[in-house]
């Protein structure tokens, strides 16, 4: 009985070995790249021979559309998850939930980090469970307080961190011994949103950004050739919105319109978040809000528009307000910021062209020379889990018939 046992058991670590010596073998490496901010025809400024390269050995897409709103975190996380924002929980960069009294900031580390928030599974995890290392130098999401929903290697962000240093951190990832190195790993840039936020869309700030993030891709190029891996590296760079002119002569005084002591405003810019301590004011805040609707739509959430996929989550909060893209919304006290702050903005409706980022993709298992037309965020996931070989997480909003066609097809 025990010699049959031990049979099994040696079979077992046999074919397991097989097994993983085989998905090491037969499974590229992917590597994410995300530029903030970088719109969707910023490449067709004559600034990116990177880019251009890419284009011509690879895919590219139209656009990318990103999920609703058009902001960072929640599209970064639609990006990993697969999920729409109000089904994986983060709905803005900005969250107040009324049930705990929390206020989830992209500026308070600890809440960043805590997994109270974040309600979809996101690729590292799902790799994870099926036995493939990841890592992340930096993604929303990736710092997680629980170990099993992180990546296996991660760094904490750091919003200055050198740009060739972060290269060198994927670079020594891949260098480590076979059965450590990661299949998986991202990587990330602020630098076209935060210039263009501060000059706008169309200034000489955003198109040296523009042209040192495409020279940073020839970087990583140089760095893979080195460690003779560039052949066996698929790479996808996205972004997670674009990005369009604001003024601060095109504003509107949401605060000043509800006039209202029991409100409570999140968020500003495109999109603003009210909270109604007082229930029964609701309605006439909505009532408000709606006689003066001039530049800016407000929504009770079940209200928001079915394409959006925004109405179904309690972060969202009592009413729900949207500008118009080149407008800005806030209180009293956002406008004033607005003095220093006024070149451009998103988080507008995600179909507006502006609003749309990239997707560029090559490597081992993508087509050549291959372009294709806008593809939605919300697809990356199904697509990564294909590459990585593993079975992607049930009941999400991507699918993977809606961008398996840029793939190589296999003979
Ligand atoms: P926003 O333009 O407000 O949608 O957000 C962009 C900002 O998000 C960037 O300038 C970064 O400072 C910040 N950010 C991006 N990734 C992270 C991260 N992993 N942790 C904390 N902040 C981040
Ligand atoms: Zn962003
Ligand atoms: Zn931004």
């Amino acid at each position: 009985m025990k010699t049959l046992l031990n049979r099994f058991i040696v079979i077992l670590i046999f074919i397991l070995l097989t097994a993983s010596g085989l998905y090491s073998q037969t499974t590229p490496y992917t590597i994410l790249i995300s530029f903030d901010g970088f719109r969707w025809d910023y490449t067709n400024r004559g600034l990116t021979p990177n880019f251009d390269y890419i284009e011509k050995h690879g895919v590219k897409a139209l656009s990318l559309k990103p999920s609703f709103p058009s902001i960072t975190f929640p599209n970064h996380i639609s990006i990993v998850t697969g999920m729409y924002p109000q089904n994986h929980g983060v709905i803005a960069n900005t969250m107040y939930d009324p049930v705990t009294d929390k206020l989830y900031s992209l500026r308070d580390t600890a809440e960043v980090r805590n997994a109270y928030w974040y309600k979809g599974e996101m690729i590292w995890e799902t790799a994870r469970r099926q036995g493939v290392i990841t890592a992340s130098y930096f993604w929303p999401g990736s710092e997680m307080n629980l170990e099993y929903r992180r990546p296996t290697y991660y760094e904490k962000y750091e919003h200055e961190r050198d740009y060739v240093e972060r290269i060198n951190g994927v670079i020594n990832w891949l260098k480590l011994p076979y059965n450590q190195q990661p299949k998986f790993i991202t990587l990330y840039y602020d630098l076209t949103d935060s210039e263009g936020h501060r000059y706008g869309p169309n200034s000489p700030e955003v198109n040296a950004a523009i042209a040192r993030l495409d020279s940073l891709i020839g970087f990583l190029f140089k760095k893979l050739d080195e460690i003779k891996l560039r052949d066996s590296v698929n790479l996808i760079i996205v972004s997670d919105h674009g990005m369009t002119e604001i003024s601060k002569d095109r504003y509107v005084n949401i605060e000043e319109i509800a006039n209202c002591n029991s409100c409570k405003f999140f968020n500003r810019g495109a999109v603003m978040n009210i909270f109604i301590n007082d229930k029964n004011e609701v309605d006439a805040v909505f009532n408000k809000l709606k006689r003066q609707e001039n530049h800016y739509k407000v929504y009770k959430p079940e209200n928001v528009p079915a394409h959006f996929h925004f109405n179904n989550n309690h972060l969202i909060g009592d009413l729900f307000v949207l500008s118009e893209p080149g407008w800005s919304v806030g209180t009293t006290k956002d406008k004033d910021r607005m003095n220093d702050y006024n070149g451009g903005n998103h988080g507008f409706d995600n179909s507006y062209i502006d609003m749309h980022g990239i997707f560029y993709a090559i490597g081992p298992s993508f087509k050549e020379n291959y372009k294709t037309g806008t593809i939605e965020n919300i697809n990356i996931y199904p697509l990564l889990c294909k590459i990585l070989n593993i079975i992607p997480k049930q009941n999400i909003d991507g699918k993977l018939e809606n961008i398996s066609f840029i793939l190589k097809e296999k003979e």
